[in-house]
């Protein structure tokens, strides 16, 4: 039986009536960019990440952008960046001019290692973006910690950890800034790209919203230069269908993490994802990783029986040609270069059947078995 990586027309053909609803009124509104659609998104986006106001932005990607904007990180300054993460977090700081500095992962968690970020912050140290990756959020006690005694702006990443709750606390809240995205394959994914960042402080806010469209305020005069970083009225009604289902989504996936958890552990090469104690995971992806240099051949056998796998990620950030001569701090660089070269994510979205469960187990055994 094959057995996708992801399918999102099983979750979406189910709210099918209502998102054409949404989108009949979308078009007979006239209105396509910003508007009430997108401000009755922001209000519910607010109250779901217990923040005081979010902002919708274009996608993930950009939301990051703008947070590093709003907070006037530039040339000059430096912002620790894990190097496991999506090409977006290190990009952005990029974009802007900053340095990235690059900053290894935990083996346990695979999140920002906190005494290597330590080790590297200098003088020029402005922010620190750590990614909750795969949807669990990191070590946010220390981390906060941390930034409060050197100064540093918190981005949280959270582009993979909507709904995500580290000691009960919301991911997107706990910084100065907090972002997300909505691409597809996200918890809670729109038809299209979108982001949104979140924030308690109504002056950043302020900031964030002038940014987005151009540093404009009122029509016409620019206080800075900023970007077109506007989220669609569309993307804004199609998400408000879906977000009073995403505490369900989570649900199923941490279902489906748990029948993994139960039925692939005591297998000799095969590592399980673990979950710290203050931690409300919501299993945006599951990822083993695979012993003895077998991760590509692990790969290999699961996509001969049908089952989608993917690699997140087979190049860490240091590593990136456009990266080359560019970031500090990638010499002490150990896990994350260990975990590019043994992970792999396998089926975990909330859709997916018994018996598709069963089936993915039953390969990994096999496989295990058949060493
Ligand atoms: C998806 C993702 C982004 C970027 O989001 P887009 O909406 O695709 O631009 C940024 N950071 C991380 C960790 C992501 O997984």
């Amino acid at each position: 039986m094959a057995v996708p990586l992801l399918d999102v027309s099983r979750q979406h053909t189910a709210l099918k009536e209502e998102c054409v609803r949404v989108f009949t009124e979308v078009f007979d509104s006239g209105r396509y960019i910003l508007g009430s659609q997108v401000e009755a998104f922001e209000s519910e986006l607010a109250a779901y990440t217990g923040t005081a106001q979010a902002i919708g932005m274009s996608s993930g990607s950009d939301a990051l952008i703008a947070a590093l904007m709003a907070l006037d990180v530039g040339p000059g300054d430096e912002v620790l960046c894990p190097v496991f993460t999506f090409f977006a977090t290190g990009g952005a700081i990029a974009r802007v001019g900053a340095t990235p500095v690059w900053v290894d992962v935990r083996p346990d968690s695979f999140n920002i290692d906190l005494a290597d970020a330590e080790a590297k912050i200098s003088s020029r140290t402005k922010a620190i973006m750590p990614v909750h990756l795969f949807g669990q959020a990191c070590d946010m006690e220390c981390l906060l910690s941390l930034a409060g005694q050197y100064g540093l702006q918190v981005i949280e990443d959270a582009a993979q950890a909507i709904g995500a709750r580290f000691q009960n606390r919301p991911v997107g809240s706990m910084g100065t800034i907090g972002a997300f995205s909505f691409y597809p394959t996200k918890n809670l994914g729109a038809f299209g790209d979108a982001g949104a960042v979140v924030t308690q402080d109504a002056e950043v806010a302020e900031r964030l919203r002038r940014v987005r469209n151009h540093g404009m305020h009122p029509r016409y005069y620019h206080h800075e230069v900023g970007g077109n970083f506007r989220i669609d009225a569309l993307q804004a009604a199609l998400l408000r269908v879906k977000l009073p289902h995403l505490d369900a989504y989570h649900a199923a996936r941490q279902r489906n993490a748990a029948y993994y958890l139960e039925n692939l552990s005591g297998l000799e090469l095969i590592g399980l994802p673990q979950t710290g104690d203050d931690m409300f995971h919501i299993w945006n992806q599951f990822t083993l990783t695979i012993g003895d240099g077998r991760r590509d051949a692990f790969r290999t056998y699961l996509q001969d029986k049908g089952i989608g796998t993917e690699i997140y990620y087979p190049v860490t950030l240091d590593q990136q040609k456009c990266f080359a001569g560019k970031g500090r701090g990638a010499e002490t660089i150990r896990v994350s270069h260990e975990l590019a070269g043994s992970v792999i994510s396998i089926p975990i979205f909330p859709e997916l059947t018994e018996a598709e469960l069963t089936e993915v187990v039953g390969v990994i055994r096999d496989w295990q078995a058949s060493l």
